[in-house]
């Protein structure tokens, strides 16, 4: 094949391939005609199923023990305050789903210590409202709303009227409240069970909890103090 043959050859074979291209995208577009008035019909309103309410909740749950240390200054916190959720599962995206239903601003805990179900057993999540320093949502109606102003919430998962608190909850719980104790200089008098607080009608933190916190947790709090 002589020179200019080949550049003729070559440029009839770039054309062929553009027309191919071209072709192509007059396919796709010769589709989306095609297509369109089912599209429309498809999104007239009178044919679309009642838009079901989705729930989103902006992330308030983080985990790690670095993160029980909050950025930002510190409330003055006088009380820890422990709660269960009276329920066999849950988690803290749970808890601040059911808590913003109630017209709460967000999950009125600060901290929430899982059981296995719902999440990782012991697992301790930060909610965001501690990140910011923020008062809580869970002992209220007292004088000043000294509790949810001044009380570190803590709700542990599980209903302990009759059972118990498991293992890597006792253990989670009593690290994080030794952390906090002393972090906040709380002193171990004022970590309190939610129906300790005036004006509470209520079993929380259920039975069994409440004198776990009223015997072992606040004596190892006391011991860890001491040793320090
Ligand atoms: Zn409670």
């Amino acid at each position: 094949m002589k020179l200019h043959e080949t550049i003729v050859f070559g440029g009839c074979v770039v054309f062929v391939v553009l027309l191919a291209i071209l072709v192509g995208c007059a396919s796709n577009g010769g589709a989306m005609t095609t297509n369109m008035p089912f599209l429309e019909m498809d999104s007239s309103p009178a044919r679309r199923p009642a838009p079901t309410p989705v729930y989103r909740p902006a992330p308030v749950v983080a985990t790690g023990e670095s993160l029980w240390d909050a950025p930002r200054t510190s409330r003055d916190w006088r009380y820890i305050v422990m709660h269960h959720s009276a329920t066999t599962s849950g988690n803290a995206s749970r808890f601040d789903q059911l808590h913003r239903q109630k017209g709460w601003d967000e999950l009125g805990y600060h901290f929430v210590i899982t059981n296995g179900n719902g999440g990782p057993d012991g697992q301790v999540q930060v909610g965001s409202r501690w990140r910011k320093q923020k008062h809580g949502a869970h002992t209220g109606n007292t004088p000043g709303n000294e509790y949810n102003e001044h009380g570190i919430g803590i709700c542990l998962v599980g209903n302990f009227m009759n059972s118990n608190p498991t293992a890597a909850q006792l253990r989670s719980v009593t690290e994080l409240t030794e952390f906090l104790v002393e972090r906040n200089n709380v002193s171990p008098v004022n970590i309190i069970a939610h129906k300790d607080a005036p004006n509470q009608h209520t079993e929380c933190c259920g039975r069994i909890f409440y004198s776990y916190v009223h015997g072992n947790l606040k004596r190892d709090v006391q011991r860890h103090l001491a040793s320090r």
